[in-house]
């Protein structure tokens, strides 16, 4: 059933080739107990490797059942060698973190026999060398008869047509010797049994057939066989290792260094710790950016204001911790400065087209407008016996944003919470905006006429509170050169109870959105801009405005205006008339885009109006969102790349690493890629084994990294709110942590690959020498 052909084999290391096999032609048969002796060197191990085919011959043939295995490839003889032939060494060569029952099943492993099939075998076959009370016990834990009975037990589990056995008591004392044979020799009554030994005793008592070697040939053969034909359709199951399979076996190798592959986890972890805490951090820094977009762009709309707007440094104080030059002058007099000229930017000056041209922009962009106009609306409160002006020093009185169309409710109900009441549904219906306290300043309550003695005021109460607006020419009365109110002063009540005054009422209650954070319209009363046209429409024909008109002198006051023009803090007639409800046009216009294209877009169309226009004609607008907004957006994108490649650089470290981790693993492994070679393990399988290991590391390290990065946000969010007021800024985006995870598993499985290709081509002869 087997035959050696003229086979030659030689090894050359250097310049000198070492002939280990000089022509061997033996013919076995199907059961014999065939012991081979021969000097040290003469070429045993070698003839048995060449016969397991382990070892490759140079020339001549090895003939199995008639078959030729000259042209055998590499998967031919994996399934050789894991369905005819198993191997017995003298070192037992088990794999040492695998129990006994593993290890014998794992020749019948490699051929994909069903684990219950399995099992039952190895069972059988540990009870037939006797250690049927230690399968789960491992190698270690044995003495060295023991694992050599493993080691047959696992030849025999496979049911092999041929065991090879070299020096198979080699390393046992006599007696365990003696026993080992008996075992052997009882396998060899079904089988065909080739043992090399150097003991000529054990060789005469057990074997049926010796035969001696000496200079890799054979000088001796105590029962030689003829040529026989035999059974020529001799076909091999093919095995494959299934990846599951690797798995396991990793699994289990890693399972006995549990400390070293927790480490390699948790340093292999750190480069995904880093890129996910970058990019939670940025992911949530986005969205709370976002969030704030509407929020900030609410606060800070786009302004444009007439007339003159200074220098921003005197605002925003940067030579307040300046030491100027020429402070604390020594002279003894005091100098004249006029402030105007030396802080003047530029002096927008509003046209009707400008204010149409503004109407047409786009109301998509525009999510509102609002004007602020420095017009001076006659407003009396009353509490029923006694009436008194508004003061709007005391309470804030602005208009509240409306879409171009008019529409104020699709933006109020997009900013703020309407807590009572209504929307304005006319120019004479008025809200009370409360901050997010729900509280309004004592001086506000008082101007306003509520109780403003009273810790808190039911809704309901101030829902329906009325107002009167009185028209210059009912307000005021001329007498001489001068106008004054036209009531006895210390009580307005004839003037609210005349018959042309227009009825005001507090239709509903607002407070901005929590997410708004504060709000663009400051706590008092919000009226419609509409009212103010109203009130301007017929003011700028009342008698005090023509006065005025005519006047160099302020006719409330009698007082004669400066000559100093450009001076902003001075009172001049313009101002006077704009407070009487003179001009039309506002003082300040508020632009509130509906997002930051949309801004984008406003901003274009501005400057749009200011082509082709001599500087001192343009109209300039101020951006304060920008200051905020255009920080966040592209600082903070250019920070996560910066990071992040900081933290790519771990993950490339951690690659290198996971390289040679498997490294070491495979050096450390060599044994048991020989043993699994041995048993009929393809190259494909081996590099499947350490491939299994990679992606255990990779998955462990990879779900570290992620379990880490989750833990860590939580302080880092604690100490972000500390510092900043943000809540949960860090947040991980859970396709981030997937896409982790999988960059983990790639880089090690990538890292490991060289190295587990490298012990897949490792000579299965060399790798069992190895110890
Ligand atoms: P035995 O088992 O009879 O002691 P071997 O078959 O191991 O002898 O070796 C036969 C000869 O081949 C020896 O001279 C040995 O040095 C040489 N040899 C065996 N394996 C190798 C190898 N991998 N490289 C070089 N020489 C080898
Ligand atoms: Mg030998």
């Amino acid at each position: 059933m087997l035959q050696l052909k003229n086979i030659k084999k030689s090894y050359t290391t250097g310049e000198f080739t070492q002939v280990a096999l000089d022509g061997i032609n033996i013919n076995f048969r199907e059961s014999e107990f065939v012991a081979i002796l021969g000097q040290s060197g003469s070429g045993k191990t070698t003839c048995l490797n060449v016969i397991g085919g382990l070892d490759q011959y140079d020339s001549g043939d090895l003939i199995i059942n008639g078959k030729s295995t000259k042209d055998f490839e590499d998967s031919d003889w994996d399934a050789y060698r894991n369905n005819s032939v198993v191997f017995i060494f003298q070192s037992y060569n088990l794999i040492s973190h695998l129990s006994l029952v593993d290890n014998v099943e794992m020749g019948m492993t490699l051929s994909g026999v069903s684990s219950a099939e399995k099992h039952s075998k190895a069972i059988n076959a540990l009870e037939r060398v006797g250690l049927e009370q230690h399968i789960h016990k491992k190698p270690s834990q044995l003495s060295g008869g023991q694992m050599q009975r493993v080691a047959i037990a696992r030849a025999l589990a496979n049911d092999p047509d041929i065991i090879l056995a070299d020096e198979p008591t080699g390393a046992l004392d006599s007696q365990t010797s003696e026993q080992i044979m008996e075992l052997i020799k009882e396998i060899a009554a079904e089988k065909l049994v080739i043992m090399v030994t150097h003991n000529p005793e054990l060789a005469e008592v057990y074997a049926d057939r010796v035969i001696h070697f000496k200079d890799g040939r054979v000088v001796e053969d105590s029962m030689p066989l003829a040529n026989q034909r035999v059974n020529e359709n001799y076909e091999i199951k093919k095995t494959s290792m299934s990846f599951a399979t690797a798995l396991k076996l990793s699994g289990k190798n890693i399972a006995t260094k549990k400390w070293r592959t927790a480490l390699t986890a948790v340093a292999s972890s750190i480069g995904i710790v880093g890129i996910a805490l970058i990019l939670s951090l940025s992911n949530g820094f986005d969205k709370k950016i976002s969030s704030y977009e509407s929020g900030s762009l609410l606060n800070f709309p786009l302004t444009v204001t007439q007339g003159i707007s200074t220098s921003m440094s005197n605002m925003t104080g940067t030579d307040f911790f300046k030491e100027a030059e020429g402070a604390y002058p020594e002279e003894s007099k005091v100098f004249s400065h006029d402030a105007a000229k030396e802080v003047v930017v530029h002096n927008n000056i509003f046209t009707d087209e400008f204010m149409n041209y503004i109407k047409k922009l786009d109301s998509k962009v525009l999510d509102g407008i609002s004007y602020s106009r420095n017009v001076n609306m006659n407003i009396l409160k009353s509490d029923g016996k006694t009436a008194s002006a508004v003061n709007t020093g005391s309470v804030n009185i602005t208009s509240f944003p409306t879409k171009i169309d008019g529409d104020s409710e699709s933006y109020l109900s997009n900013y703020y919470e309407l807590l009572a009441g209504d929307y304005p549904k006319s120019e004479n219906e008025l809200l009370l905006v409360v901050d997010k306290f729900n509280q309004l300043d004592v001086s506000a309550m008082e101007a306003l006429g509520l109780d403003y003695k009273a810790k808190e005021i039911n809704f309901e109460d101030i829902i329906g509170k009325e107002y009167k607006l009185i028209l210059n020419d009912n307000y005021y009365k001329q007498k001489g050169e001068t106008f004054s109110i036209n009531s006895d002063s210390a009580n307005l009540i004839d003037l609210y109870n005349e018959k042309d005054t227009i009825n005001l009422k507090i239709s509903g209650i607002i407070r901005a959105n929590e997410d708004v954070g504060s709000a663009a319209l400051p706590a008092g009363l919000a009226y419609s801009d509409t009212l103010a046209e109203f009130f301007i429409d017929n003011a700028k024909d009342s008698n005090i405005v023509k006065a005025q008109e005519k006047a160099d002198y302020n006719v409330l006051t009698g007082e004669v205006f400066s000559e100093v023009s450009d001076n902003p803090y001075a009172v001049t007639r313009e101002k006077v008339l704009m407070s009487l409800g003179a001009s039309v046009l506002p003082n300040t216009i508020s632009l509130y885009p509906s997002d930051f294209t949309g801004k984008d877009i406003i901003t274009k169309y501005l400057d749009g109006w200011n082509k082709n226009l001599n500087d001192d004609e343009k109209i300039i607008y101020t951006d304060m969102s920008s200051l905020i907004t255009g920080l966040s957006g592209g600082i903070m994108d250019g920070i996560t790349l910066v990071l992040i490649a900081f933290a790519a650089i771990s993950l490339v470290v951690s690659l290198i690493m996971i390289g040679i981790i498997t490294y070491i693993s495979v050096m450390e492994r060599t044994k048991e890629i020989g043993v699994l070679r041995a048993l009929g393990a393809r190259k494909k399988d081996v590099t499947r084994v350490f491939n299994a290991e990679t992606v255990i590391i990779g998955t462990c390290s990879g779900l570290l990294g992620i379990l880490l990065a989750f833990i860590l946000t939580i302080p880092i969010n604690i100490v972000l709110e500390h510092l900043t007021g943000l809540t949960g800024v860090a947040e991980l985006n859970p396709l981030h942590a997937v896409l982790l995870l999988t960059i983990s598993l790639s880089l090690t499985v990538l890292g490991g690959f060289i190295p587990a290709k490298m012990a897949s081509k490792m000579n299965p002869v060399e790798a069992l020498r190895a110890d």
